[in-house]
């Protein structure tokens, strides 16, 4: 029995600084290149593993040179990688670029997340029923997402990033339900239940009323909002940093909130890690190279 079991993309981030992100049909230059493993899957299973969770990855990566690029992070961390496929094809890419104000804009390419569907998460259903928590995101197929829900017995950690067209059983399931304000807004929008900006209480009262047994909206730096499935919503701010990259800080966040959620923590509980671990990942370059692990020190 595997206690979190993260079922998702894994990616290689081809990361550049730019002074200011380019407007459409605008060109601008940045000082060069890094190329680091990246993917939300594998992000989050990184941040539970080094925090001290006992974590395994179902996903895929390619059989070209980026798939080299993508895992040291997980084989660093301790992930177990059994469930992780190599397919003919380009492993997933995410072009990431971050302008001086740290604020990051991003395109990815699914290469081989692409093949992560229902049939592939499917083999994998033993690992997946054991799991105390299951933790799925938007960038694998979502027939994928589906079928991992589908046969978790535990909790599921649905973070709807990017915002897909999960089916509504899975969004039953999901306890909690995790997003940003952006896709929070696009997830309202398109159920025709638009809520006012800066509104957090009402946006996470209707997100609720869209199925899931408990929502976990993130703020950035005003921390997070979570709505159990009794109880009013709590307000958990974040920790004042001196925020240089936000990249990888929704995962950082997810990752130690199925990491405190395995250990038994109660929702809220859990979300007061996972606003100091997402604090601390916004402190430095990078998504995985960010990341805390088990003897660092996180902000208050
Ligand atoms: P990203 O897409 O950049 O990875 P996100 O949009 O999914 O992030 P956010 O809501 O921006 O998620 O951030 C997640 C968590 O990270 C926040 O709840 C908070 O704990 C932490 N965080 C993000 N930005 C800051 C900041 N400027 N100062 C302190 N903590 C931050």
């Amino acid at each position: 029995m595997t206690a979190i079991v993260v079922v998702g993309s894994v990616n290689a981030d081809l990361v550049t600084r730019v002074p200011a992100h380019p407007a459409p049909g605008e060109t601008v230059l940045a000082d060069g290149m890094t190329v680091l493993p990246g993917g939300k899957g594998a992000n989050q299973a990184v941040v539970a593993a080094r925090l001290g969770g006992d974590v395994a990855l179902v996903g895929a990566v390619g059989t070209d040179a980026f798939a080299a690029a993508a895992l040291p992070g997980l084989r660093r961390a301790g992930v177990d990688l059994s469930a992780l496929a190599t397919v003919p094809g380009p492993t997933g890419v995410a072009l990431v670029s971050v302008d001086d104000d740290g604020e990051n804009a991003i395109v990815v390419v699914p290469g081989a997340n692409g093949s992560v569907d229902a049939t592939t998460v499917a083999r994998h259903t033993e690992l997946v029923a054991g799991a105390a928590v299951v933790v799925v995101q938007g960038e694998i197929p979502v027939a994928g997402t589906d079928t991992a829900a589908r046969a978790a017995t535990g909790r599921v950690l649905l973070n709807l990033a990017p915002v897909v067209p999960v089916g509504r059983g899975t969004l039953a399931l999901a306890d909690p339900l995790v997003v940003n304000a952006g896709e929070a807004w696009r997830l309202l929008t398109e159920a025709g239940r638009p809520v006012p900006e800066g509104e957090p209480f009402a946006v996470v009262t209707e997100l609720r009323d869209l199925g899931p047994r408990s929502v976990v909206l993130t703020l950035g730096g005003a921390g997070a909002v979570a709505l159990d499935d009794d109880g009013a919503p709590v307000v958990v701010p974040a920790p004042v940093v001196q925020a240089v990259d936000t990249t990888g800080a929704g995962d950082a966040f997810v990752g130690a909130l199925a990491w405190r959620l395995a250990e038994g923590d109660a929702l809220v509980d859990a979300v007061r890690t996972a606003v100091r671990v997402g604090a601390f990942s916004v402190t430095a370059h990078g998504a995985q190279p960010s990341f805390p692990t088990a003897g660092d020190e996180l902000p208050v």
